[in-house]
């Protein structure tokens, strides 16, 4: 005779298998970098690159600053030295004297306001390094527990496949085959327990008159909403 108490059981079974296996999807799905992280350490990149950029654009800056000061330089002694031979000649080294001095000024300004740059960003690639670093630093702690998590649930899902086995065989050819075909039609349950007047497959209220037949335990008796086996424990 079937009885709802060992279907009951065979369900729990079922269900801790069933819910250790989406359990197991979740983790596998959660072991790799979060969004979080990748655009983290996508920023820290983007950072790392400006901060790159600005230092190469100051110390080029720099060498023009040097360049501009030697042909002045080179100018000034022609001048001073009177090597220059043709007198018609000295307006138009004065002009570019003149123009050179302005250059100068305008690499000097751009080299301070480099400087400036470079600090900030500097000052910010910093910042980007210390959150990426923590970010970092809980993601591996959250993978850890992830990865024990599935070594756990990996090795029990064995030993409830085993019990399930035990279970299957230990009941009759009728109770496992209604159990089964129930099970097939009913998403995963076959069976719900009676809590509070309700079914817990659907959250029906269930008729008194239902409930005291499925507590006496004669005969196999359905929700009369879900079609589920009801159990009364
Ligand atoms: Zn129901």
């Amino acid at each position: 005779m079937v009885q709802a108490k060992e279907l009951v059981q065979f369900q729990e079974i079922d269900s801790h298998i069933e819910s250790s296996k989406k359990r197991l999807v979740e983790v596998d799905s959660q072991l790799q970098e979060t969004e979080e992280l990748r655009a983290g350490r996508a920023e820290l990149q983007r950072q790392r690159q400006l901060t790159h950029d600005l230092q190469s654009r100051q110390k080029s800056t720099e060498m023009d600053v040097d360049q501009t000061r030697a042909r002045m330089s080179a100018l000034d002694a022609r001048l001073m030295g009177n090597q220059v031979v043709n007198p018609r000649d000295l307006p138009t080294i004065e002009r570019e004297l003149g123009n050179l001095r302005q250059r100068q000024s305008a690499f000097e300004d751009e080299v301070l306001s480099l400087m400036e740059q470079v600090e900030q960003a500097r000052a910010s690639l910093d910042r980007q390094e210390q959150v990426v670093a923590e970010m970092a630093a809980d993601w591996e702690e959250a993978q850890a527990h992830l990865l024990e998590e599935k070594g756990r649930i990996e090795a029990e899902l064995p030993q409830w496949e085993e019990r399930r086995q035990q279970f299957a065989a230990s009941l009759d050819e009728p109770s496992r085959r209604l159990y089964e075909r129930v099970k097939a039609r009913k998403g995963g349950q076959a069976v719900a327990r009676v809590e509070g007047g309700m079914c817990t497959g659907c959250r029906i209220t269930l008729p008194s008159t239902l409930i005291q037949r499925a507590r006496a335990g004669k005969e196999v008796v359905y929700c009369s909403s879900c079609g589920r086996i009801l159990y009364v424990g």
